[in-house]
C-alpha cells in the first residue's frame, strides 16, 4: 500500500527532529498534504498508527492541513483552483492545465515533550 511508505517516511521524519529537538515523546504529528497528493487521508490514517507503535510517537493524534490544488491555465494566463487532476478550467473551461500546485505532502510541525 502506498499509504504504509508514506506513514514509514512520516515516522522517519518524525524520528529526526525529535532527536534534533530532544522530545522523548512526540504528542502530535502535523503534516500538509495537497488536495492533487493522490494520498488517502483515511488510509494514511490507519497506516500512521501502525507505523508509529512502538516508536516515540505512539498513540500520536495525527492532524492533516489539506492544501487546496492548483493549476496554470494556458488559456487565462492565470494560476486557478483546481479539485482534482484532469478538471477543466474553472473560468474559462480550457483543458490546457498544468497543476503546479497541491501535489505536495510535508510534515509541517511536531508537538513533543
Ligand atoms: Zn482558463
Amino acid at each position: 500500500m502506498h499509504e504504509m511508505s508514506i506513514a514509514e517516511s512520516v515516522l522517519g521524519i518524525v524520528e529526526d527532529t525529535a532527536r534534533r529537538e530532544g522530545f522523548s515523546r512526540v504528542k502530535e504529528v502535523r503534516l500538509e498534504i495537497g488536495r492533487l497528493a493522490a494520498v488517502e487521508v483515511e488510509a494514511l490514517r490507519f497506516c500512521f498508527d501502525v507505523v508509529m507503535r512502538g516508536s516515540l510517537a505512539e498513540g500520536a493524534c495525527l492532524a492533516i492541513d489539506e492544501t487546496p490544488g492548483t493549476a496554470w491555465c494556458f488559456g487565462c494566463g492565470t494560476t486557478v483552483p483546481v479539485q482534482a487532476r484532469g478538471d477543466l478550467c474553472p473560468r474559462c473551461g480550457s483543458a490546457q492545465l498544468q497543476v503546479n500546485g497541491g501535489t505536495e505532502m510535508r510534515v509541517k510541525d511536531l508537538l513533543g515533550t
